[in-house]
């Protein structure tokens, strides 16, 4: 059932087997499973995430390559919907672990909001994260391009590239690198730091003998229309004609909520074994937020793995049904 701040009565009493933390593809795909093993749970999702700004789906088998990330998730819910699952727009805010069960407190609202909290004995966070963009003064020229051919994600998008004259943005010294997995696809690269780090001379000189150009200079502006960007324009009025960009600036982990558990870290990614489980017995992490891979095929293959262990943990320590008249 789709839950809002008018009909939460009944599901602050209740203690759901699991709560998901974030309704993307790896978080619907737990709960449907979830609730198919006739467990109950909770999904709460805050809007606006990774799978959202998808625009097309290009490699996940059985869906048309441009299906967008949306259509995923509308029918993820209506698919949750129809196997029992609670639905919640909200904010994960703190997650307490009370030894038997999760307070899991979640804001619900921007503006007047209000703090319920919620019970699990499980917790699957599944919240994913979100990349860094370029901030420029006129961010909605970003966002105009940021997921069409403006991409951020080489597995996802590497074959749309390929031998396109593209630019490579970064922030980082390190992030340069990505320019030589990403010849793979494409040799016609152009690497701008935006002058947002420095570059050593080795890096300068491995970029020369490669043949790709190094630009420091800010960016004013990405140019284009319809959503196609076609090049940048440099703070200093120059412009650079490009065919598609990659944006490699790193990603916000949505994992505030877990600083107070004591789990593994590899970074901002949770370790996790292969059942998607932590170090945490009763905490699972799939998808973008677990080490790995960040790609649907992934959080959703993970969010059957979780559900399906938590399913086992708790039929185990359940009495057998018998048949009685
Ligand atoms: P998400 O789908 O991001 O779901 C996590 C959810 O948690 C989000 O909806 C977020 O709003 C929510 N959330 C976060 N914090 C909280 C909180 N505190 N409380 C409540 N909710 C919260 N992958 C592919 O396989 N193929 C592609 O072609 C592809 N193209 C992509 C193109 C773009 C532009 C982008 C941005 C990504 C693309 N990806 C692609 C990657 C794909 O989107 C992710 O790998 C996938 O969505 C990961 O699923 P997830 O469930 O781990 O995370
Ligand atoms: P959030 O982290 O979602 O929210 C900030 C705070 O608001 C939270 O800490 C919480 O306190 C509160 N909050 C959030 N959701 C809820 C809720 N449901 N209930 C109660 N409180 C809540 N952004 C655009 O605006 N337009 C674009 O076109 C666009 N395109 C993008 C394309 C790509 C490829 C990528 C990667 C990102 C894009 N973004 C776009 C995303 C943008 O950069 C934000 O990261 C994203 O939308 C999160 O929004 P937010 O600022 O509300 O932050
Ligand atoms: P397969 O899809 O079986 O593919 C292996 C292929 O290899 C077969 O097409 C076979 O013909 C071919 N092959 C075998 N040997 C050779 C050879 N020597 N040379 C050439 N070709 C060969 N899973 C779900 O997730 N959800 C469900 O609801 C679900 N329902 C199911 C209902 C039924 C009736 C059945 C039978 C299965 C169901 N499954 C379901 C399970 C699902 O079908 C399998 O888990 C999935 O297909 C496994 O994928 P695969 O690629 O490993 O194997």
């Amino acid at each position: 059932m789709k839950l809002s701040k008018k009909n939460l009565e009944g599901r602050l009493d209740h203690v759901y087997d699991a709560i998901v933390v974030g309704g993307g593809a790896g978080g619907l795909s737990a709960a449907v499973y979830l609730q198919r093993y006739r467990l109950s749970s909770l999904v709460v999702e805050k809007g606006r995430g990774r799978s959202f700004w998808m625009q097309e789906l290009r490699n996940y088998l059985g869906l048309p390559p441009e299906t967008p990330g949306r259509t995923l998730l509308q029918q993820g819910q209506s698919h949750l919907q129809s196997v029992g699952g609670d639905y919640l727009s909200g904010f994960v805010e703190a997650v307490e672990d009370e030894g038997e069960t999760f307070a899991v407190t979640v804001k619900i609202g921007k503006t007047d909001p209000i703090y319920p909290v919620f019970r699990s004995k499980y917790l699957v966070s599944a919240s994913g994260i979100i990349d860094h963009l370029p901030q420029l003064e006129d961010q909605q020229n970003v966002f105009d391009y940021a997921g069409y051919n403006l991409h951020v994600c080489m597995i996802c998008d590497g074959y749309d590239m390929a031998d396109q004259k593209c630019g490579l943005f970064v922030n980082s010294e390190a992030a340069i690198h990505t320019a030589f997995v990403l010849n793979w696809f494409t040799p016609y690269i152009t690497v701008f730091t935006q002058g947002l780090c420095e570059v050593g001379q080795d890096m300068r000189d491995k970029l020369k003998a490669h043949g790709y150009p190094l630009i420091e200079t800010p960016l004013k502006r990405f140019v284009g229309q319809n959503h196609h960007m076609s090049g940048v324009e440099l703070t200093d009025g120059t412009t650079v004609d490009l065919e598609t960009g990659l944006i490699s600036m790193g990603s916000h982990y949505y994992n505030q909520y877990l600083k107070g558990l004591d789990l593994d870290w590899k970074g901002g990614n949770l370790v996790t074994d292969g059942m998607c489980r932590t170090s945490h017995p009763r905490i699972f992490a799939l998808g973008d937020l677990k080490e790995g891979l960040n790609q649907v095929s992934i959080a959703v293959a993970d969010g059957t793995l979780a559900a399906t262990a938590i399913w086992r943990d708790i039929r185990r320590s359940a009495p057998p049904r018998l048949w009685e008249e």
